[in-house]
C-alpha cells in the first residue's frame, strides 16, 4: 500500500479534508503519536483542542521527564514536542473536534472550522482535573496550588501543605508528598474517607499527615504564591483559615470523552476503554494518553502510549486496505 498521503485533497465537499490521520488532541500522548506517524509519511493533522500541550502546557517544571536532568518547563516540552513532530510533516491545526463519526471508514471528524475525513484516528483527548472552582483557585494555579503530586510536590520540601479529597488519589498522592512536606493536612468534605481501607490506616498512621473533617475549602488565598486557605466546617458553619505554602487538589478526574460515547466503548469512568496495544473497539482507531488511562497520568506514559498508537496505526494501514464494516458499540 503507498502510505504517502493525498495529503489534505478535498473530497466530497469543499469543506471535507481526505487524510490518512487525524489525532485529537496535541498533549503528549496526541503529539507523540504525530511524530511517529509523520516519520511513517502519514502527514497526520493533529487537532490541537483548547490548548496546545492540554494539561503538561499547566505544568510549571516537569522534573520526571526522561532527558531532561535539570527539569524543563511545560510549555518548553509541548514546544519541543512540536517542532520535532512537525519537522517530520505534522500538521497541527488549533481546532478542536466537536463532533466525530466512527461508525465507518473513513472516518468523519467536525471541528469548529472544517471537516476531515480520516483512515485512522488516534484520541489523545486527555482528561481534565476536576477543579474546586473557589476564589483563588484560578489565579493561583501553578503558584502553589498543584493538581499533581508526582510533577509538583519537589517543590514543597520542609513545606506545610493542603490536600483536598478523600478519595484513593488524595490519599495515595498524601503519602506521596511526605516524603518532601513537613506536614500534610487532608481536608474532606465528609467524616469518613471514600478511599480504600488499607490507604485508609497508612494514612491514619502516618506522623505528617493530620486530617480537618467535614470541611470545605471557601477561598484561597495569596498574592505571588498561595499564603492560606478560608475552611469552613460544614456541620457547624464554624469559619477557619489556615496559613499553607500549597494546594493540593484530588477531586477527581473527567476524562475528555464523550463524543466518542456513541461509537467507542467506555469504562464506568468514562475513560475510553483499551489494551497493551492502545486498540479500541473499532478497527482504525486508537487511543493514547489519559482518554484511555486512569491508572499513570504521566507525561512519559502518555507519550509512550501516543508512540504505540501510531504504530498500531500504521500497521492497520499497512495490512488492511479493505472498508470493513466497523462494530458499532450495542
Ligand atoms: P474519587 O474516588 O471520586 O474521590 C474524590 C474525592 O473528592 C471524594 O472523597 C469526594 O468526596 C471528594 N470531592 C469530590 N468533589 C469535591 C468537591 N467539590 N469538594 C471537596 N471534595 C470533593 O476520585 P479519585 O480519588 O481520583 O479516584 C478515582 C477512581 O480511581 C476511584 O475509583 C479510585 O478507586 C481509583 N483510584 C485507584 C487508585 C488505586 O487503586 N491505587 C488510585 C487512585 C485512584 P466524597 O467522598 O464526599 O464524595
Amino acid at each position: 500500500m503507498d502510505l504517502s498521503l493525498n495529503n489534505l485533497s478535498t473530497n466530497h465537499s469543499e469543506q471535507v479534508k481526505r487524510v490518512k490521520m487525524v489525532i485529537l488532541g496535541s498533549g503528549p500522548a496526541g503529539l507523540s503519536a504525530a511524530l511517529y506517524a509523520a516519520r511513517a509519511n502519514l502527514e497526520p493533522v493533529v487537532l490541537t483542542g483548547m490548548e496546545l500541550g492540554g494539561q503538561v502546557s499547566l505544568t510549571n517544571t516537569i522534573e520526571n521527564y526522561p532527558g531532561f536532568p535539570d527539569g524543563v518547563g511545560g510549555q518548553e516540552l509541548v514546544e519541543l514536542f512540536q517542532k520535532q513532530a512537525e519537522k517530520f510533516g505534522a500538521h497541527i491545526e488549533f481546532d478542536t473536534a466537536i463532533e466525530v463519526d466512527l461508525r465507518e471508514r473513513p472516518f468523519w471528524i467536525k471541528t469548529y472550522n472544517t471537516e476531515y475525513r480520516a483512515d485512522t484516528v488516534i484520541v489523545a483527548t486527555g482528561a481534565q482535573a476536576t477543579h474546586l472552582d473557589v476564589p483563588g483557585e484560578k489565579e493561583l494555579t501553578g503558584r502553589g496550588i498543584s493538581y499533581c503530586a508526582t510533577c509538583d510536590g519537589w517543590f514543597f520540601k520542609d513545606k506545610d501543605v493542603v490536600v483536598v479529597g478523600g478519595g484513593d488519589s488524595a490519599l495515595e498522592e498524601s503519602i506521596f508528598l511526605t516524603r518532601y512536606a513537613k506536614t500534610i493536612t487532608i481536608i474532606h468534605r465528609r467524616d469518613s474517607l471514600r478511599a480504600g481501607v488499607i490507604l485508609q490506616q497508612r494514612v491514619m498512621n502516618h506522623p505528617k499527615i493530620k486530617f480537618i473533617w467535614n470541611s470545605i475549602i471557601t477561598e484561597i488565598v495569596g498574592e505571588e504564591a498561595v499564603r492560606k486557605v478560608k475552611i469552613k466546617n460544614i456541620e457547624t458553619g464554624e469559619l477557619n483559615e489556615l496559613i499553607t505554602d500549597g494546594v493540593f487538589i484530588f477531586i477527581g478526574h473527567i476524562p475528555s470523552t464523550k463524543i466518542f460515547a456513541d461509537t467507542l466503548e467506555l469504562n464506568e469512568r468514562g475513560y475510553i476503554k483499551t489494551d497493551s496495544l492502545c486498540n479500541t473497539n473499532v478497527p482504525g482507531v486508537y487511543v493514547a494518553g489519559e482518554a484511555g488511562d486512569p491508572d499513570f497520568r504521566q507525561v512519559v506514559t502518555s507519550a509512550g502510549m501516543g508512540a504505540s498508537a501510531a504504530m498500531q496505526a500504521i500497521r492497520f494501514l499497512e495490512t488492511d486496505e479493505e472498508f470493513r464494516p466497523v462494530p458499532v458499540k450495542s
